[in-house]
C-alpha cells in the first residue's frame, strides 16, 4: 500500500473563508497551497478567450486541455498564469465568474484539472475546491469541509471584491444572489458535486475568526502527524 498523501483538504462553498485558512495553514506546515477554483477559472478564462460557449463540448474540451495553465503555490503570493501571462485579477472578474460552474461541470474538464491538481500537491499541500476530499484525494489524511451562513458568505465575498462597499446594501444583495446560484449549479452537477466527504470534519466559520479556524486545522493536522515549520 502507498502511504497517504502529505495533503490537507479544504472543501466548502465560496465565502466560507477557505483561502484565508488554506494559505495560513499552508504557511504554518511549509506546504504548497493549491487553489483549486483558479484552475477552473483559468480554464473558463480559455474558453471565453477561444469565443466558445461555456457549455460542454468538444472544442470547450480542446481549449481547456490544450490551455497551459500555471500556477505559483507559494501561499504568500499565489498567481495563475494562462498561455504565459499572468491572469491573476482576470480570472476573478464578473465575466469568468458567471461562466465558471458551466464549465466546471464539463466531466472532461474536470479530468484534466484533476490531473493538473494532484501534480501541483506533489510534494505535499494544502488544497481548497469543493471536491478535493471526495474526489482529488480521497485519501487525504486531513479533511476538512468549511461553511458558514450564506449572509455572512455574502458579506465576505462583497468586502474581498470591494473594501469598503457598504456591506448592508444592493452590493451584498448582489453577491448573496451570485453566491446561491453558483451554490445551486455547484452542488446539483452530475460530477463531483460540491459535497462533504463522509469522513470531514466539518467547521462553521459564521461565528468564528480565521485564526480560530486555522487554529482547529492545525490541531486536526498534527493529530494527524504534520509537523509545524519553526517561525
Ligand atoms: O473557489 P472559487 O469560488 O474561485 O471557485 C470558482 C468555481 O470553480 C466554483 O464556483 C466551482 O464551479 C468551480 N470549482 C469546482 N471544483 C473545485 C474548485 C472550484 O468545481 N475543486
Amino acid at each position: 500500500m502507498s502511504p497517504p498523501p502529505r495533503v490537507i483538504a479544504l472543501d466548502g462553498p465560496s465565502g466560507s473563508g477557505k483561502s484565508t485558512v488554506a494559505r495560513a495553514v499552508a504557511r504554518a506546515l511549509g506546504l504548497a497551497y493549491v487553489d483549486t477554483g483558479a484552475t477552473y477559472r483559468a480554464a473558463t478564462l480559455a474558453v471565453l478567450r477561444a469565443g466558445l460557449p461555456p457549455t460542454e463540448s468538444p472544442a470547450v474540451t480542446r481549449a481547456v486541455r490544450s490551455a497551459d495553465i500555471s500556477l505559483s503555490v507559494d501561499p504568500d503570493a499565489p498567481s495563475v498564469r494562462l498561455d504565459g501571462r499572468d491572469v491573476t485579477a482576470e480570472i476573478r472578474g464578473s465575466e469568468v465568474t458567471a461562466a465558471v460552474s458551466a464549465v466546471s461541470a464539463v466531466p472532461a474538464v474536470r479530468a484534466t484539472l484533476v490531473d493538473l491538481q494532484r501534480s501541483l500537491a506533489a510534494g505535499g499541500a494544502v488544497l481548497e475546491g469543493r471536491d478535493i476530499g471526495t474526489v482529488v484525494f480521497p485519501d487525504a489524511p486531513v479533511k476538512v469541509f468549511l461553511d458558514a451562513d450564506p449572509a455572512v458568505r455574502a458579506a465576505r465575498r462583497a468586502g474581498d471584491v470591494d473594501s469598503g462597499v457598504d456591506t448592508t446594501g444592493d452590493v451584498v444583495e448582489a453577491v448573496a444572489a451570485d453566491l446561491a446560484r453558483r451554490d445551486r449549479l455547484d452542488s446539483s452537477r452530475v460530477t463531483s458535486p460540491l459535497q462533504a466527504a463522509s469522513d470531514a470534519v466539518h467547521l462553521d466559520s459564521s461565528a468564528l475568526s480565521a485564526a480560530e479556524v486555522v487554529a482547529r486545522v492545525l490541531d486536526l493536522a498534527a493529530d494527524a502527524g504534520f509537523a509545524r515549520v519553526p517561525a
